[in-house]
């Protein structure tokens, strides 16, 4: 079964990057696929989509790395709308990564705000959760998990109330301690938070598609372990998506 691969580039890459990896992407089959999203700097979206409109033959998607907490057009500078990335051709957006959730201190309001704006302008949510060190090592991670998927209850009250359709979200489990680090947990721990995420979402979300993914320094070396682990649907890949030889191999391992 070929599994999703999704690239978090972060704040990294520039003009001439872009055009060399979607060059080399664009020619590689195992990359060049529906499964493989790429969250791309926001200032290179409408290049890569551009980029993208005018080859044939292209499979790949593009995700925004964030979308503002405000919806449609307005008096709001600097920031971005869902509404805009629709209309970018952007399919995906990233939304709860720890690096917001920390370093911009986004919360539950926040982030019911931006999940509800892109379910409105009908794009499918990367939603990240994921538990620190601490909550780790004391064994209070699988609270801290699961109060972080609540905040997907107000998602699913305002879709119902509004009669909004969310075909799909992607949840992607990231723990804080594992991104960057070159640590990953044991491919038991990766199982058991992946099937209390599907338990969660069976119980509240069941009319929608939720695919679940695994992100932390996932690597060329481990993917494969972490793909082959039963019921997960894909990773999600920071680092080792800046090496676009790297993250072939781990499309490659996905798409077989
Ligand atoms: C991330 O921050 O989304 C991530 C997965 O990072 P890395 O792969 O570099 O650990």
């Amino acid at each position: 079964v070929s599994k999703i691969v999704v690239a978090n580039w972060k704040m990294n890459g520039d003009i001439n990057k872009i055009v060399q990896d979607l060059d080399y992407f664009l020619k590689h089959p195992q990359v060049n696929r529906e499964n493989t999203i790429l969250a791309l700097p926001l200032p290179f979206l409408g290049l890569a989509n551009t980029k993208l409109n005018t080859t044939q033959d292209v499979h790949l998607k593009l995700a925004s790395q964030d979308a503002s907490r405000f919806n449609g057009f307005g008096a709001y500078t600097g920031e971005t709308s869902a509404t805009m990335l629709k209309e970018m051709g952007i399919s995906y957006v990233i939304i709860g990564h720890s690096e917001r959730r920390n370093a911009l201190a986004e919360g539950d309001d926040v982030l019911i705000s931006k999940l509800t704006n892109v379910a409105m302008s009908e794009m499918i949510p990367i939603y990240c959760i994921g538990e620190d060190k601490e909550a780790r090592s004391l064994g209070s991670y699988k609270k801290v998990l699961t109060s972080q998927l609540e905040t997907l209850l107000k998602l699913v009250e305002f879709i119902e109330d509004n009669n909004i359709r969310l075909r799909r979200l992607l949840v992607a489990y990231e723990p804080i301690w594992s991104i960057g680090t070159g640590v990953i947990p044991t491919l038991e721990n990766i199982i058991e938070v992946n099937l209390l995420i599907k338990a969660f979402m069976q119980k509240y979300l069941p009319r929608v598609k939720i695919d679940t993914l695994y992100g932390g320094s996932v690597s060329a070396a481990n993917a494969k372990d972490i793909l082959d682990c039963a019921d997960i649907d894909g990773v999600l890949v920071g680092g080792a998506s800046l090496i676009a030889s790297d993250f072939a191999v781990i499309c490659d391992v996905a798409s077989i």
